[in-house]
């Protein structure tokens, strides 16, 4: 046994991280990026505008015709987005552009349509100075031919697709995805289907884990539920850990001292070299972390809170990092605790807490309630969860604290918005 035991939390955190780097590429329509990886740099294909275009519908104009007060000018063309311009614009001229539409020779400066005044003989009168490049993009002002406007690494979000879009990539390179197995363990798991067994527990580690998998825009595979038999486990762990279908295996259950708990020494007995056992958090001490040659092995806690959390802390950085994300953890923010938090020092705690927004902007953080690991309802409330520092013996109401956002807290009502206003 040459793995680590009773690590930190960031130490743990360090560890699965040394393990992991970015997988192969692949190449997807652009209808299906979004959420993806860029897998390398993006240059513009042309200059963006591709040549001095208005800003706004109004009219193409010399700036030096304006100098001297109101002044009346000859409407010489009409010029569309699309358009190329047929007419140079003279002194006492202007033309008629649409936004979009290329600037004429001649004219430098546009007004828009609602600083005009048309006269009864067709010309067009225009009160105010203007000044040279008024309401006019140059030429290159949004990309440059050539330049990278999309870096690798970055994440494609409805933005990017609308920049990969402007510079015709029809079909986009990015990171692959983490092909991901969900096992659960157990001599008392019942599958959702199976007809109802009071002495039994529905086995819904299998479901939290696949949907915190398909919030990271991953689809992954239940492989359903082992029995606590080294042969059964054995095999359905064999499926996990074929590299031709999965590079991600993740069981619950099955990782702590008890003498039905066979999860790791299974994994080791199949050639999964595990680099850490246990570390000192609350909930989920009981986690295990292995890899083999082109594959990563989580042994989580079997309560269903614990292995949520786990998953937070351990499972997401690795899928983000495996596809290609720069940003690997949930994002933490300060708070302030709206009641006092026994804890105990010696290891990092991760209590379910509600955010309410306070008057002076920022967050107030209160417990769901019970922090049994068993309690999922409590995480079903939870937008975020209370990071306790390890050397932490206990805050007081008031406290600021960190809180890591779980996906509640990405949206927010309007001040003052109601249904009927
Ligand atoms: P274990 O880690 O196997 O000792 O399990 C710890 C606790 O979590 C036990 O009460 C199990 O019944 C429960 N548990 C284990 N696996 C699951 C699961 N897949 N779904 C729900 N509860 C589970
Ligand atoms: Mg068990």
């Amino acid at each position: 046994m040459t793995h680590k035991t009773n690590l930190s939390v960031g130490a743990a955190q360090t560890c699965v991280l040394q393990h992991v780097s970015p997988l192969g590429a692949e190449e997807v329509p652009l209808e299906r990026s979004l959420g993806r990886v860029l897998a390398g740099d993006v240059r513009a294909n042309r200059d963006l505008p591709p040549c001095d275009v208005s800003a706004m519908d109004g009219f193409a104009v010399r700036s030096a015709d304006l100098a001297a007060g109101a002044v009346a000018l000859t409407v010489i063309e009409d010029i569309k987005a699309g358009d190329r311009p047929q007419l140079a614009v003279q002194s006492g001229q202007c033309a008629r552009i649409m936004t979009g539409a290329p600037v004429p020779v001649g004219a430098d400066a546009v007004i828009r349509v609602e600083d005009s005044r048309p006269l009864a003989d067709g010309r067009v009168e225009f009160a105010s100075l203007v000044k040279a490049g008024n309401d006019i993009r140059v030429r290159g002002e949004n990309m440059r031919e050539g330049d990278v406007v999309l870096a690798a690494g970055t994440e494609i979000t409805p933005g990017v697709v609308g920049v990969l879009a402007t510079v015709k990539r029809a079909r986009v390179k990015v990171v692959r995805r983490p092909r991901v197995a969900i096992l659960s363990s157990g001599d008392e798991l019942e599958a959702l289907d199976a007809p109802f067994d009071p002495d039994r527990i529905p086995d819904s580690n299998s479901y939290a884990l696949m949907a915190q998998v398909q919030a990271l825009g991953i689809e992954p595979v239940r492989l359903g539920i082992a029995r606590d038999d080294p042969d059964e486990l054995a095999s359905f762990l064999r499926r996990g850990l074929n590299p031709a279908d999965f590079e991600v295996l993740l069981v619950s259950g099955g990782t702590s001292v008890g003498v039905h708990d066979h999860v790791r020494p299974t994994l080791e007995k199949l050639g999964v070299t595990m680099h850490f056992w246990r570390v000192e958090m609350k909930p989920g001490h009981p986690v295990a972390f292995g890899t083999t040659e082109r594959g990563w092995v989580f042994g989580l806690p079997g309560n269903p809170v614990s292995s949520m959390v786990c998953f937070e802390q351990f499972v997401a950085p690795v899928l983000r990092r495996l596809m290609g994300q720069a940003r690997l953890f949930r994002r933490t923010i300060a708070a302030r605790l709206a009641h006092p938090l026994k804890t105990r020092p010696g290891r990092t705690e991760f209590i379910r807490v509600t955010l309410t927004p306070d008057t002076v902007g920022g967050y107030v953080a209160a417990s769901t309630g019970s922090q049994s690991s068993g309690d999922l309802l409590s995480m079903a409330r939870a937008d975020a969860l209370l990071v306790v520092p390890d050397d932490c013996a206990g805050l007081a109401a008031g406290d600021v604290v960190q809180v890591q956002l779980l996906d509640g807290t990405a949206f927010q009502n309007l001040s003052g918005f109601t249904e009927d206003a």
